[in-house]
């Protein structure tokens, strides 16, 4: 059989310039992997581009580089002979083909030079190991050795080896493998996903950081849950998040129950999926719950608790952070500030809402109250249509309000209308409790709507409050 072409993936003139280097150098080379594979689904031309060289990738780099105009500046990476170079907005990576063997201990294998068939074979996925030739020849012609053409149509992800081999080789292509799926919304061929159980405990050899880029992508995908669900499947998530996998499971005591926490937060990710792509307000979706397994509760009168499960939560998001080696930073922070705050608006929408509350809303959440309000309204799950459609509209109120309260009273970032050095000059006083105390006293009012958030009300009510602790104006 004639393998098909593809001429028409390869109209960028950098695979022209590619082939006349490969000429040059006397050796054959192939585009391969997520190119050829992003090709043939129409996702759209790829950022980076792979090479293999049967031969030097680091000489077919340079030998490129110096046909490009320019002669843009080549990476080299010799430990991992690969070799790197940016033309046109695009990462173009060159590797060398090569034969790999692993032992036990380790994802690093040994490396030697091979065919492009040996590459092919120790490439993670059939969809993964589509290479396309670049020599003058058969320019465009596609080398498909493992049916990956047929398993891109029927929506497979499938190892090119024995599944147990690849997976316990390197463990990270498990969570390539849920990764993927989620992303292309790919089912995992059976013995691969039952590969990936067997081999679940071998994701502790694998490094935090990887596997946090792919729980960011499996966050980033459309539907995220399909990949969470398959982590739980694979029993790789006690590895990964055991705070999710805590949440899972329904008790019951005295005829009452509660619902599964597990499966509601997933529900939760995919909600807000929809309204939102920023990774860190999906991160804090994830986690909104964690503080509900260890504070739930069983009490005779109120039934299931899990009272003070936010403030919990929130502490448990450093902790988890911290082991997954994941930033530190403002980024935790949010995350952390949204799990503590995500149960605030629940408390406004039942009952009618008060424009203090609100204010207090605003002051509290500051910057990012409409992040907040995201994430209740992905936290309402209940299957009741009618329930559905109360809380969504009461949320819709309580963001109106959110309008109209900021654009009168400027509570968002919040800055005392009356400074303390003012407040230190008018009674004569050294830097004492008394200042705390009257700031306090101001900040309440306006939160309060006792009086509107100006300088001359609060100048007011800072005499009066001042006179009221036995304090005398000299000013
Ligand atoms: P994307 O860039 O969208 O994440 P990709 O398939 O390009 O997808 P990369 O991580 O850029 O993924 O890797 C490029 C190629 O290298 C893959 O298509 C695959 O052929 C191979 N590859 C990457 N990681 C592994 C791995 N852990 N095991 C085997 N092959 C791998
Ligand atoms: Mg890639």
């Amino acid at each position: 059989m004639v393998n098909p072409s593809y001429i028409s993936a390869l109209k960028n003139p950098i695979f022209r310039t590619i082939s006349k280097a490969s000429k040059n150098l006397n050796l054959e080379s192939y585009v391969i992997g997520g190119f050829v594979r992003d090709f043939l689904l129409k996702r759209g031309e790829a950022k980076d581009i792979d090479i293999v060289a049967v031969g030097s990738g680091i000489e077919l780099a340079q030998e490129v580089s110096k046909l490009l105009p320019g002669k843009p500046k080549v990476s080299v990476f010799k430990t991992y002979g690969t070799a790197m170079l940016k033309s046109g907005g695009i990462e173009l990576e060159f590797v060398g083909a090569r034969k790999e063997s692993y032992s036990v201990e380790s994802r690093n294998p040994a490396v030697e030079n091979g065919t492009l068939e040996d590459d092919q074979n120790r490439r993670d996925f059939t969809i993964n190991a589509l290479a396309l030739s670049l020599s003058d020849d058969n320019f465009g012609e596609l080398l498909d050795p493992f049916n990956g053409v047929e398993d891109l149509q029927n929506k497979i992800i499938r190892t090119p080896l024995d599944p147990d081999i690849t997976y316990s080789d390197d463990p990270l292509r498990m969570l390539r493998a849920i990764r993927f799926a989620t992303q292309l919304d790919f089912t995992i061929e059976k013995d691969s996903l039952e590969a990936i159980t067997r081999n679940a405990e071998r994701i502790k050899i694998i490094s935090k950081e990887r596997i946090v880029d792919e729980l960011n992508k499996i966050l980033l995908a459309n539907v995220p849950s399909k990949g969470f669900a398959l982590l739980h499947k694979t029993r790789l998530l006690p590895f990964i998040l055991p705070e999710l996998v805590a949440l899972q499971g329904i008790d019951e005591k005295e005829g009452q129950t509660h619902k599964d926490n597990f499966w509601h937060t997933l529900e939760v990710v995919d909600n807000i999926s929809k309204a939102t792509d920023d990774l860190w307000l999906r991160w804090a979706a994830l986690l909104h719950d964690i503080g509900k397994a260890p504070t739930k509760r069983f009490d005779k009168k109120l039934g299931w608790t899990f009272h003070t499960h936010e403030f919990v939560g929130a502490k448990m998001v450093y902790k988890l952070f911290k082991r997954l080696k994941m930033p530190l930073n403002d980024k935790m922070k949010f995350v952390q500030k949204m799990v503590l705050m995500s149960s605030r608006p629940i408390g406004l929408a039942d009952e009618e809402v008060t424009d203090s509350a609100v204010r207090r809303l605003i002051f509290d959440a500051g910057e990012n109250v409409e992040d907040l309000m995201t994430l209740c309204e992905a936290d309402i799950t209940t299957k009741n249509p009618k329930k559905f459609k109360k809380y969504h509209a009461n949320f819709q109120l309580v963001r109106d309000k959110i309008v109209e309260v900021e654009e009168r009273d400027h509570v968002r970032n919040f800055q005392p209308p009356v400074t303390g050095e003012e407040i230190m000059e008018t009674f004569n006083l050294k830097p004492s409790r008394e200042i705390g105390i009257i700031k306090d006293a101001i900040k309440e009012a306006i939160l309060e709507g006792e009086i509107p958030n100006e300088y001359g009300a609060a100048r007011e009510f800072m005499l009066k409050k001042g006179t009221e602790i036995g304090l005398k104006a000299i000013k």
